[in-house]
């Protein structure tokens, strides 16, 4: 628990403040034990788990222990699944552990578990190849994904094979690839919808392997079966698997999946709240989703924004009681599964929404931001570009600003703003791999937040957020004018998003 009890430093000038705000993020960064907190002791927060809901009640605890008002909002309710223990274990021709997990929301087994044949689904050439195949599948465990030539990088290719058999590789890959998918458009589902075609023929499991490129490293989603189970197996023992079952060996896999049915759980938003002492009805906001897919801890999506928001408010509750605006933090359930959370929330709150100043939304890993976009709003260069001068130099020299940018259309939650007009804006960050290393995987843990970089980030949102306060005016809400689409007609501002408030299954 960490309490708020630190002398509160009344700083004269704005360059003042941004210096008391660095100092105070250098000198008593809380983020290592936020971070410890979250990540290590509450885990994946996949909406509906109980973990989602410890985690709801950990931000309350420490919002609250900083003296803001926190509360969880509820907004919907969603299936509850709860992980248990998953093991994977090939029985023959030899015995061996296999490295990987069941889905989330993957029908759990009996106690014993299921063992049973493996086969691989081949490549099909026509939609009747696929419908006879699927004749053959029934009391089998199915291998739905690819195989990949290589379970090396590409990186690694091309620092070390000769440029001839580098480019032999690539145009092997491509050639595959193409094929594969070829091959999943006839079948008419998607890695996430076959599973149930193959329940509803007799199938008794599925295991697939959603491979990143790098060895070892996969991405973990949700499984749409209703009665048997789905797993994601590291490439490695997915091709040893999947070479035995091309060459006629029949190899055999033993599932066990235990995870707990919990009903129905609600679904919520963590919201903090700091009044502004001068102009109360009026909002910046600190926006980051709190929820994650369970493969691995959800450390940099999206833990690192939401201890960055955290570390960020604790900052400027030293540094800037006197807030003129209300500060208020989101951290957002389920953007996994669309962004719900944040679009309910502006759904379920017109009167806030009309008096939001700004959005200050991170989801992109644990980098430190280098890009701002005006998100299509026409004067953001003007108050943006005007409070990046307050940074220091070192960190705004190295933000990259475009302006007005577009009006995004997901990706993050401050879609759910933009699309009622309100200027909301993603900070991105460099990369770190985040694609091929964290992003929806089985390594996003912990290890891989790099603390130097989200203390920058916590120092980047303190700074806007207390300037974003102290602006005499709420700032332009002014559209551009959009291009021309594909079809030669002006674009439409983006305005369809609806918060999903029932996960329907
Ligand atoms: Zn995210």
């Amino acid at each position: 628990m960490l309490l708020f009890s630190s002398p509160i430093i009344v700083a004269q000038s704005k360059e003042a403040v941004v210096a008391a705000i660095v100092q105070e993020a250098n000198a008593n960064s809380q983020l290592e034990n936020y971070a410890f907190e979250l990540v290590d002791m509450i885990g994946p927060r996949l909406v509906g788990s109980p973990q989602m809901q410890q985690a709801h009640d950990w931000v309350v605890r420490q919002y609250t222990a900083l003296g803001t008002h926190a509360r969880n909002e509820a907004y919907g309710e969603w299936r509850s699944w709860e992980r248990g223990t998953s093991q994977a274990t090939m029985t023959f021709p030899r015995l061996k552990s296999l490295e990987g997990t069941q889905l989330a929301f993957s029908p759990m087994t009996k106690e014993k578990g299921v063992e049973a044949e493996v086969i691989a689904m081949p490549i099909f050439h026509s939609q009747p190849d696929y419908q006879a195949w699927l004749q053959t599948v029934k009391g089998k465990i199915v291998l739905i994904g690819m195989n990949p030539i290589s379970g090396r990088s590409d990186a690694n290719w091309k620092e070390s094979a000769s440029p001839k058999s580098y480019e032999k590789y690539q145009s092997l890959k491509t050639r595959q690839l193409s094929a594969w998918e070829q091959s999943m458009a006839y079948t008419g589902n998607t890695r996430r919808t076959l599973p149930l075609a193959l329940e509803a023929a007799g199938a008794v499991g599925v295991i697939d392997s959603y491979w990143t490129e790098l060895p070892g490293i996969t991405r973990v989603f949700d499984a749409k079966s209703r009665q048997i189970p789905v797993f994601n197996i590291a490439l490695e023992d997915y091709g040893l698997l999947y070479r035995m079952a091309e060459r006629g060996v029949k190899p055999r896999v033993l599932l066990q999946g235990k995870s707990k049915e919990l009903g129905v759980a609600k679904t919520y938003n963590s919201i903090a709240e700091i009044k502004g002492k001068s102009k109360p009805d009026e909002y910046v906001v600190l926006s980051a989703h709190l929820d994650s897919w369970d493969g691995a801890s959800g450390a940099t999506d999206n833990a690192t924004g939401v201890i960055t928001m955290m570390e960020a408010v604790r900052i400027l509750r030293k540094v800037y009681p006197d807030n003129k605006r209300t500060i208020l933090v989101g951290n957002w359930g389920s953007e996994e599964q669309g962004l719900n959370g944040s679009s309910a929330f502006v759904e379920d709150h017109p009167e806030i929404v009309k008096n939001i100043q700004v959005v200050w939304n991170q989801d992109n890993g644990t980098g430190r931001i280098v890009r701002i976009g005006g998100s299509g709003f026409e004067k953001a260069y003007e108050y943006i570009g005007r409070w990046l001068q307050y940074l220091p130099e070192e960190i705004r020299n190295e933000i990259q600003t475009s302006f007005p940018g577009m009006p995004g259309t997901g990706g993050s939650d401050h879609s759910s703003f933009v699309q009622r007009g309100i200027p909301a804006f993603g900070l991105s960050s460099t990369s770190w791999d985040y694609g091929k290393v964290t992003w929806h995987t089985n390594r996003d843990t912990y290890d891989k937040i790099v603390f130097d970089e989200v203390r920058q980030n916590a120092v980047i949102v303190a700074v806007l957020t207390y300037l974003a306060c102290e602006e005499p005016e709420l700032v332009s809400r002014d559209k551009m004018v959009l291009p021309l689409g594909s079809d030669g007609k002006p674009m439409a501002w983006p305005g369809n998003l609806k918060a999903k408030r029932t996960s329907g299954n």
